[in-house]
């Protein structure tokens, strides 16, 4: 049965669609138990029902004039218990970090810690306004002074700029900064390497800003050659995009000559922090020669991810990059925040190349992420680190025998990447294991990236699962891998059987998604004569 929009009112009705079978039995509502099949708000809701019941206003002459709207809105009206039980209903069909392990590679999904959320709740950081007089708020600079400090020391750099909301964002931020300074030599440099194994944002960022995209081919271990690097520098180039460790998983082993050759061609060296969370505690970026680095607080410090909450994405800036930090930053007058706005608040030498946002950036992030650093202390944030690298090799032990590893030779850092080679001749593919996962009642891995890896699935468990955890996660995928190998397939091409819908059509969503309900028209007599 399909409803007015053509989508299909029962799980099973989107499997038939398919012409593939209905995995579990029919039922008259389309409810399985008590997960409850939800139709959009615009299909339950009526236009003459409303959950708040006002008085008209006495005696208010509209301004609208000729715009004034004729007719009613048609927007879809609830009762309180309906509009209460359909947004808690969605809300029951997200996966999330409190509700399973979600080994995401690259993303770092880890778990956000209860105590941050008690501290961005504390009325005093949870209530302050963007636009409050500065004066009412020195505890909040104080947050935002006290964050940045720690991460220009775990980083080993200079500056930083608060206000970028998320990885990509910095990833914008540090790249302008970058142009500000060539510019700033009197240079036109607009070619930025970036090497094939790089997460998509970063080719994407450097066209944002006009400039060219050299790629840099990856070794055939997944690491970058410094004398590939090399042969690609010129007058004409402006910086390296580097991600370390890699998005293979590996530390690159050349990255300290890498930034000695960029930096000689008179290039700069921006990395992709977004795997630091392996090593903090470990290595200084700013060791490493390292001039512009995003940190995505959403995966390294634990403040919540994804579909969870904002992101924030401050990014450290070498010497050499400091002075042209976007505004607003803060300044410390004898060890006290003062916050500066605008060019005039500049101390001699800082000429910023402009401004992020409208404001300072993600507070309550800010708030999480300090409150996770300091519970943790230096010693708690390199043993995160460190654990988070050890139970990706715990994965990675407990499947090495039954999964194939692109890059046996490298130990792995926080992720660990396989390929699809152990799937060879069982017809089935990477999307079908991981469709298989959610079957089991896991967020499926990342797939498909790195690029540089036929059929890739980075896993990436970080430190906060437990050894139980780990433990049923690698007997699971060791129980499908065997299955596969059995040629059970339909097991997988077939998956996931018991989710609510079956395979989407995911390509056909993102080119050509719907974001708009239209109101279904009238049947005409012929169609109701039908
Ligand atoms: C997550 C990620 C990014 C982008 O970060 P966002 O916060 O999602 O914008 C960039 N590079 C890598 C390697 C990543 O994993």
């Amino acid at each position: 049965m399909l409803n007015d929009q053509g989508r299909p009112t029962r799980p099973e009705g989107a499997a038939a669609a398919e012409g593939t079978p209905a995995a579990t039995p029919w039922t008259f509502t389309g409810n399985r138990a008590l997960r409850v099949e939800e139709p959009l708000i615009f299909e339950i809701g009526r236009a003459e029902t409303t959950g708040v019941d006002l008085p008209a206003p006495d005696g208010l002459a509209p301004r609208l004039g000729r715009l004034a709207r004729k007719a009613a809105p048609d927007l879809p009206g609830l009762t309180e218990p309906e509009a209460m039980r359909h947004y808690v209903r969605l809300s029951r069909s997200n996966y999330s970090i409190d509700t399973g392990l979600y080994p995401l590679g690259s993303c770092t999904m880890k778990h956000n810690p209860r105590l941050n959320e008690k501290m961005a709740r504390l009325p005093g950081f949870a209530d302050v306004h963007p636009l409050q007089p500065v004066s009412t708020v020195p505890g909040a600079l104080d947050v935002i002074a006290d964050l940045g400090g720690w991460l220009c020391r775990l980083t080993g750099m200079d500056a930083v700029a608060m206000s970028p909301k998320a990885g990509a964002h910095g990833e914008l931020c540090g790249m302008m900064a970058i142009k500000a300074a060539i510019r700033a030599r009197g240079e036109t440099r607009n070619v930025v390497l970036v090497p094939e194994s790089a997460h998509g944002t970063n080719p994407a960022t450097a066209a944002l800003i006009g400039m060219t995209v050299r790629d840099v081919p990856a070794r055939a271990d997944g690491t970058v050659d410094v004398e590939a690097v090399k042969a690609l520098l010129g007058p004409d180039v402006a910086a390296i995009m580097l991600t370390n460790p890699n998005t293979c998983g590996i530390f690159e082993p050349e990255v300290a000559a890498i930034a000695e050759a960029v930096h000689a061609a008179g290039a700069y060296f921006y990395a992709d922090g977004a795997n630091f969370n392996a090593i903090v505690g470990k290595v200084r970026p700013g060791d490493l020669g390292v001039d512009a680095m995003h940190i995505n607080l959403h995966k390294t410090f634990s403040t919540p991810h994804g579909g969870g909450g904002p992101g924030a994405g401050p990014v450290v800036l070498s010497s050499r990059l400091a002075p042209f930090a976007p505004l607003p930053f803060i300044h410390l007058e004898e060890g006290r925040p003062v916050l500066v706005e605008t060019e005039a608040g500049t101390a001699p030498g800082e000429t910023p190349f402009g401004r992020m946002t409208a404001f300072h950036g993600q507070m309550g992030m800010f708030t999480r992420a300090l409150a996770y650093m300091l519970s943790h202390g230096t010693d708690g944030l390199r043993q995160a680190s460190e654990d988070a690298v050890l139970a990706a090799n715990y994965v990675r032990a407990g499947l090495a025998d039954l999964m194939t590893l692109p890059f046996p030779d490298h130990p792995s850092m926080h992720e660990v990447l396989f390929d699809d080679g152990f799937l060879k001749e069982t017809g089935i593919t990477t999307l079908d294991f991981a469709k298989a996962m959610i079957d089991e009642g896991y967020h499926p891995m990342t797939m498909y990236f790195p690029l540089v890896v036929h059929g890739a699935m980075l896993i990436e468990p970080t430190e906060s699962e437990s050894k139980a955890s780990l433990d049923l996660f690698v007997a699971t995928l060791r129980d499908l891998v065997l299955s596969a190998k059995r040629g059970e397939t339909e097991r997988f091409t077939q998956a996931p059987r018991f989710a609510p819908r079956r395979r989407l059509d995911e390509t056909r969503a993102a080119r050509s998604p719907k974001l708009r309900w239209e109101k279904p028209k009238p049947w005409t007599a012929a169609e109701a004569a039908e």
